[in-house]
């Protein structure tokens, strides 16, 4: 058996950054990755238009100022070729590959009571051991199939867009399907309608959408990107959304209608998330205000597409613009205006299943060569619902999380000791700009596990009570928020997962913005991190060898 200090689990964003630190400070520990590479999700998406909605340069590490002064990004929204190749640079730079198992399903991990340590069993066979749980999960990382029946009937190629095969695939002159038209349905769809024979896509409710309008990066231009990094970084943090655009802090209601359609029509044509962010803080609480927004945006799409009656289909009325996540599309709306694209409503006529050759609606046969299934992901909970986390008594984590989810800064969980997750459920990181939420995260875990480490305790636990009030805070977000109103995965939605298919809100993400997140765990931590027991415990603290105090990590 194989005994580490800390086992991190996933080598996403999330998990190289935090293996970077605890190598940095000389900690025992490995990451162990279900993929064949490190990656995740840049590793796992490989589907045509995969890419960043994030500015490339607020997307990467910024950790290293001589990682920020050597890389290129060469699009302002780099794509997944491109991404990954970043993330494998960081591996190698840092020599962090060394750290990392691939092909290492995680099956289980239980808190061993007497023992304080965790035992993880790997899909191998093996056990392993840990005093330190870290779970780098990815939060979009469980992709969901519909559940129909016959989808292992269909005799020609399909697969979820999350498994993405590594070859590519050849879609000249194919006649392909797409289901699904979230955000990775809306980048596959705008990204292939011309090089297939034929497309048609299978919509059940559509999204309000807006043009990222990427473009290359010339060296002038990352040169002055590079100058202004501190500036940059500084605006993400300032952000509630940890990006570089920032709430428009005019009252919707003190500035006339034309001031207001100013600002769209001068947003809607910017690079990024400037349309959805940069906007007015009413949009996303006030029903009016929203309505008026999701009005100029419906006005958009039918300005872009040609057929009336395909743009309608085409306009949400289940929800407003910006409750739901929005996705950014390049050349989206214009693909509907090609002879070879057609849109099918499902919500008029539902899938029944999938056939041989194709698949069945309540209306008709359809006939294709190639399925593709954008049909999102059991989001947040999904990968740690998937492994038996087990805690104090045997506790199943999936059990207590099964009709709410509780935890302390969306980083611990009582009953889990010695577990953390730097971007967990109920962290910053799911309602913003992930990398700068896994850094905030990986930060704040790495700083306790140092606390921990220096004052020589080797057992931690968030109390009961520090979990509900933090829960309840997370609740109450939610409470002033339209976006509690929709049905998608930011309130816990998807059809295809049992339980999660009534709409019941489930509160996941953090809503008070990233420099509210900040400012309350850098205070839990200035605090002394009173919310949390430490302890020893455990026959083998003293088993295991001594460990000199560390000193503060300076990266
Ligand atoms: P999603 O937003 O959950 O969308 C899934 C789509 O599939 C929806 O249109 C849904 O319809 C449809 N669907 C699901 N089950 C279906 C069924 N049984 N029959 C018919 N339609 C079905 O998932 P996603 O598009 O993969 O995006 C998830 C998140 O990933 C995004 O919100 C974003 O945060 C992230 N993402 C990021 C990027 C990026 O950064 N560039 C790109 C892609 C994704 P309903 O709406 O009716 O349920």
């Amino acid at each position: 058996m194989t005994h580490y200090e800390a086992i991190v689990i996933g080598a996403g964003v999330a998990g190289i950054y935090q293996i970077k630190r605890l190598a940095d400070l000389g900690i025992e520990a490995t990451v162990l990755e279900a993929g064949g590479d490190l990656g995740g999700t840049w590793y796992w998406n490989r589907y045509p238009g995969a890419r960043f909605d994030s500015e490339s340069y607020t997307y990467g590490y910024s950790f290293s100022r001589d990682l920020l002064d050597e890389w290129h990004w060469k699009e302002h929204f780099s794509g997944q070729p491109e991404n990954l190749r970043y993330l494998n640079h960081v591996a190698a730079k840092f020599g962090l590959r060394k750290y990392m198992q691939f092909n290492c399903r995680v099956d289980a991990a239980h808190y061993d009571e007497a023992q304080n340590l965790w035992r993880v069993r790997v899909g191998d066979g093996r056990e392993l051991t840990c005093r330190f749980l870290i779970l780098t999960l990815g939060l979009l990382s469980m992709p969901t199939l519909p559940r129909v029946e016959g989808i292992e009937s269909f005799k020609g190629r399909s697969f979820h867009t999350f498994h993405w095969p590594q070859e590519p695939v050849d879609m000249t002159g194919k006649r392909v399907a797409v289901i699904g038209t979230g955000a990775t349905g809306i980048q596959v769809i705008g990204e292939i309608a011309d090089k297939v024979g034929d497309l048609t896509v299978f919509q059940r409710r559509p999204n309000w959408s807006a043009p990222l309008n990427n473009a290359p990066i010339s060296e002038a231009e990352m040169a002055d990107i590079r100058r202004r990094y501190d500036e940059i970084f500084a605006a993400c943090a300032r952000s509630p959304g940890g990006f570089v655009h920032e709430p428009d802090r005019r009252g919707f209601y003190e500035v006339s209608r034309e001031e207001r359609l100013a600002l769209w029509d001068k947003l809607y044509d910017e690079p990024g998330f400037g349309i959805w962010l940069a906007n007015f803080r009413e949009i996303f609480m006030d029903e009016k205000a929203n309505a008026e927004i999701s009005e100029y945006i419906a006005d958009r799409i039918r300005r872009r597409v040609k057929d009336p009656k395909i743009a309608e289909k085409l306009i949400p009325r289940d929800h407003g613009f910006g409750v739901q996540r929005v996705p950014m599309e390049t050349r989206y709306f214009e693909a509907y205006n090609q002879p070879n694209v057609h849109l099918v409503d499902i919500s008029e006529t539902p899938l029944v299943r999938i056939t041989e050759t194709g698949l069945r609606t309540t209306e008709r046969d359809y006939e294709f060569d190639i399925i593709v299934y954008a049909t999102g992901f059991d989001a947040i909970t999904g990968a740690f619902d998937k492994i038996d986390i087990r805690g104090v008594g045997g506790e199943a984590l999936a059990d207590k999380w099964r009709t709410t989810i509780s935890t302390y800064l969306g980083m611990m969980v009582h009953g889990f000791p010695n577990m953390l997750m730097p971007a967990g459920p109920q962290s910053g990181s799911a309602s913003t700009n992930y990398p700068r939420g896994i850094e905030t995260g990986v930060n704040w875990c790495t700083d306790f596990l140092e606390h921990v480490w220096a004052k020589g305790y080797t057992r931690f636990e968030a109390t009961e009570a520090a979990e509900k009030r933090w829960t309840d805070h997370v609740t109450g977000m939610y409470a002033m928020m339209l976006m509690r109103k929709a049905k998608s995965w930011f309130t816990g939605y998807n059809s295809n997962v049992p339980g999660h298919e009534q709409g019941t809100i489930r509160y996941l993400v953090y809503n008070g913005g990233a420099p509210k997140y900040v400012g309350i765990i850098n205070a839990a931590a200035a605090n002394g991190y009173t919310d949390v027991v430490l302890g020893t415990g455990g026959a083998s603290s003293q088993a295991l060898p001594d460990r000199e105090p560390l000193a503060r990590s300076s990266s």
